[in-house]
């Protein structure tokens, strides 16, 4: 038996309810932002995403789904959504259009992670991408709209985090103390972070095992070493959330996982979860990147949301979708004649924009009711041989149990 590889997953007709209410919600959210859609490659050059992740990061280091094409090309299967939009911003010279440019996208993501709950090999990603500006206002839009994403779909309890990584000016001499504070307390390191110490200090701080837990509460805050254009942003950026009433929290420990990240880095998760897959988005400002791809300086900043972990969120807390495409009619025929006119009446219908479908089978009246019945239509019909005499139809409601003959050549008029 063949099985979907580990870490992925076949979404069923049920659960397409929720997947498709949450890409409505978000491309809705998306048109009253003034964002537009960008579909970019399902793979890149690999070295598109090492240059942008960084080296010693996890996704690099071991999560790509790297190979090397046919023609000897190296290939990487999208690991994350930001680098093809910037790859795609500069290819396609967006800097001449009015900045900034606001896009969105919905993409699957591929990881090569241990998967549990919440965490899988290839999952999906809806994000949007701010780029061309640096006003504090631009992360204020982002975050709001992904705050106004998840209150539109119904989620509650949710809390952000914030925090401030600074910049390349601020960041070197920050990244010194807090590689001193660290090798202080090398002892009482994880091997991953003894390993990572030094590469890529930044990442210790988020680490979830006990010992360096406690060691991080301590540790040195970037807020404190903020250069004064990247406080002042910090400050004004703060004085946005404030003024568009979105509750936050400051969080030293947040530093995310990808390396291109530059002042503002944010998060998202249920209030009071921890753990390392309970966030359901984050993003933050990447004012370097897009200059490191060759293109010329430009700010930026977005964010992007798990749609698996929007899935479990909204299930978790009970919150009802709207059923997708509810069936209207099932047709019952009794006798050869009847099927060829169900036959008839099906593509009528279809074509007058009601949907239905037909029995295939030529069981007994009962056993057809039943299919209708598994079928969730909203109406039977049945046809048998005095129907067809009558040009005639019997039209069930199936949730009341009431019926009543309808003229054939009157249906489509009577259900609509
Ligand atoms: P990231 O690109 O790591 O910032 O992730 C953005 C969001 O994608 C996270 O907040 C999660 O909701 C989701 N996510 C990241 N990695 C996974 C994964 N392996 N499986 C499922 N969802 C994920």
């Amino acid at each position: 038996m063949y099985q979907a590889p580990r870490g992925t997953s076949d979404i069923l007709p049920p659960e397409q309810k929720y997947w498709s209410y949450i890409r409505h919600t978000a491309s809705s959210i998306c048109q009253l932002y003034g964002y537009q859609r960008i579909d970019t490659p399902t793979f890149e050059d690999a070295r598109l995403f090492v240059r942008s992740i960084g080296e010693s990061t996890d996704i690099v280091e071991k999560e790509m789904y790297s190979f090397e094409d046919k023609g000897g090309d190296p290939i990487t299967l999208r690991p994350e959504g930001t680098a093809p939009v910037c790859r795609a911003y500069v290819e396609h010279g967006m800097h001449n259009l009015p900045q900034p440019v606001r896009l969105y996208y919905m993409a699957s993501i591929f990881r090569y992670e241990r998967p549990q709950a919440g965490r899988y090999r290839e999952h999906h990603q809806f994000g949007v991408e701010a780029l061309g500006a640096a006003d504090p206002a631009l992360d204020a839009e982002v975050i709001d709209m992904a705050w106004q994403l998840y209150v539109n779909l119904g989620l509650k309890g949710i809390a952000l985090s914030l925090n401030s990584i600074g910049c390349s000016n601020c960041r070197p001499r920050y990244l010194e103390v807090l590689k001193s504070y660290y090798t202080q307390h090398k002892e009482s390191l994880c091997p991953d972070c003894k390993r990572r110490l030094g590469k890529n200090t930044l990442r210790l701080l988020d680490c979830k095992t006990p010992s360096c837990f406690a060691l991080n509460e301590q540790a040195p805050r970037s807020m404190d070493y903020l250069c004064q254009e990247c406080a002042d942003h910090f400050n004004q950026l703060r004085n946005y959330l404030n003024l568009l009433n979105l509750p936050f929290s400051l969080s030293h420990r947040l530093v995310r996982g990808l390396d291109y990240y530059t002042r503002t880095v944010f998060e998202i998760a249920p209030e009071g979860e921890t753990g390392a897959q309970v966030a359901i988005g984050g993003g933050g400002r990447y004012d370097d990147l897009i200059e490191q791809l060759g293109g010329k300086p430009t700010p930026a900043v977005g964010f992007a949301t798990g749609i698996e972990r929007l899935v479990l969120n909204l299930k978790k807390q009970d919150v009802v979708v709207p059923a997708l495409f509810p069936l209207t009619v099932f047709i019952a025929h009794l006798g050869q004649e009847a099927r060829d006119e169900a036959m008839k009446l099906t593509s009528h219908l279809r074509k007058s924009g009601i949907s239905t479908i037909a029995s295939l089978s030529d069981k007994s009246l009962k056993a057809q009711l039943k299919q209708a019945n598994v079928s969730g239509a909203r109406y039977s019909i049945i046809i048998g041989e005095d129907e067809v005499k009558s040009r005639t139809v019997t039209l069930r409601n199936m949730a009341k149990g009431e019926q009543q003959t309808v003229p054939i050549d009157k249906l489509a008029e009577a259900l609509r």
